[in-house]
């Protein structure tokens, strides 16, 4: 992953018409990440469906008077559609509770992998719920001849719910034949011609697909681009945080990291100690060998020690090829065999090429009263003595030498 990889913005109607992606396309785009983008999908629709089912039941309770005063009134004797209206409205009702029930008693995850129970349970949600919203929009066709209820059934669920191509157009196709089929009832039972009616229910059903899947495709781009913002962020803050040769943290981090040790130190009275070190004549090095051959023995010099340090230590770089380890819990003598353990380590090592090196180390112990900068100031000070001192080797400043 580099920075450069760009957040998509396409998306059209004409791309969402003509170049419909399958399934098999959708999962290859998204590779790694496709099963969370299910996961996704099916907690979006569970809560929008839950949402949807609570709004509905509260709206379908208040119809369902309208529908008790049409019966008092005696207009289920006028036509069909008036029980067809309330039965339905009462069998919505009833899915809507149920739905609603069973949503709160197992939820699905937001991330990790989808769940095949919550996602077969919204899908056969949606299709029931289509296909009473349809029942009633029928019972509206045998009323009045209007398909007004039915429009506003596909657009509805179309802006509401986020689905699959084929799901889409299993839910879309197979209500849209039961609603043609039983127009064409109601045209024989009232003797009235709902040809344009049958034409204008193909004509928005398929607006209402084309609107569900340009919905579905904002989804897909949406779920990219905040996957490359978290890798990026990911990326930006190793990039911050750690030196781009080495791969070990860098200057920076060492304040944030040493304000955390020497806080705990104080806190609990443990020793806190570090490293400085320094290679020797590393001029020559890059002289002789090369500047990538430098390179090399400050990559490989990282590795080696970060395998020949604890845990808790953690090693930076410091600059050029200056290194610092932090090392908590530990005292000024301990860290000094330390340093002499991985100043035989450099010494004895054969870097690519043949190089060998050895480094000058210099140490010292965070002391009460003083900051962290002080007891780097004095490692550095031991560091300029071994040095003097004829290089490859290592020097202790304790406290008592700052004071003076
Ligand atoms: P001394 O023993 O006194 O430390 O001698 P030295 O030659 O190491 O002296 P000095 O510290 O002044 O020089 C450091 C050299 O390290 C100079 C610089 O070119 C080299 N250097 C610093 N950073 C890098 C780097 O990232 N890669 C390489 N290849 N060389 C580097
Ligand atoms: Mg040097
Ligand atoms: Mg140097």
């Amino acid at each position: 992953m580099d920075l450069s990889e760009h957040a998509e913005i396409k998306n059209t109607w004409a791309g969402c018409i003509f170049r419909v992606k399958t399934g098999a396309r959708v999962k290859e785009e998204l590779g790694a990440d496709y099963p969370e983008f299910v996961a996704e999908l099916i907690y979006l629709n569970w809560i929008r469906g839950t949402i949807f089912a609570l709004l509905s039941l509260f709206a379908f309770a208040l119809i369902m008077l309208f529908d008790l005063h049409y019966y008092q009134a005696d207009k289920w004797e006028v036509s069909i559609g008036y029980p067809i209206l309330f039965y339905s409205h009462m069998s919505v009702f009833m899915l809507f509770t149920a739905g609603i029930g069973l949503s709160w008693m197992k939820r699905p995850e937001k991330t990790g992998r989808p769940s095949r129970y919550h996602q077969v349970l919204i899908a056969a949600f949606l299709w029931l719920a289509m296909l009473n919203l349809v029942a009633i929009s029928i019972a509206d066709v045998f009323i009045n001849g209007s398909i007004a209820a039915y429009i506003g059934v596909v657009f509805s669920l179309a802006a509401i719910f986020i689905i699959s191509n084929w799901f889409c157009l299993f839910l879309y196709l197979s209500n849209m034949a039961v609603m043609v089929f039983f127009v064409n009832v109601a045209a024989a039972y009232t003797g009235k011609d709902f040809g344009i009616q049958q034409i204008n229910i193909v004509t928005f059903t398929a607006f209402a697909v084309a609107l569900s899947r340009l919905i579905y495709y904002a989804h897909i781009r949406d779920f990219k681009n905040r996957k490359l913002i978290k890798r990026q962020k990911h990326r930006l803050l190793e990039l911050s945080v750690r030196d781009h040769l080495t791969n070990v943290l860098n200057r920076r981090s060492f304040a944030e990291i040493s304000d955390m040790e020497t806080a705990r130190s104080k806190r609990h009275g443990g020793p806190l100690s570090l490293i400085i070190f320094d290679f020797d004549n590393f001029k020559c090095i890059n002289d002789r060998f090369g500047h990538s051959a430098g390179d090399a023995v400050l990559i490989h010099s990282a590795e080696l020690i970060q395998q020949n340090i604890r845990k808790t230590d953690t090693l930076f770089r410091w600059g050029g090829e200056e290194f610092i380890i932090l090392s908590p819990e530990t005292t000024l003598e301990d860290v000094a065999a330390l340093a002499d353990k991985l100043r035989l380590l450099i010494e004895a090592f054969v870097f690519p090429g043949g190089v060998k090196v050895t480094a000058s180390f210099g140490v010292a112990q965070f002391a009460p009263g003083e900051s962290i900068e002080d007891t780097v100031q004095r490692a550095d000070k031991a560091l300029y003595q071994a040095k003097g001192a004829g290089r490859n080797c290592v020097e202790k400043q304790p406290a008592h030498f700052f004071s003076c």
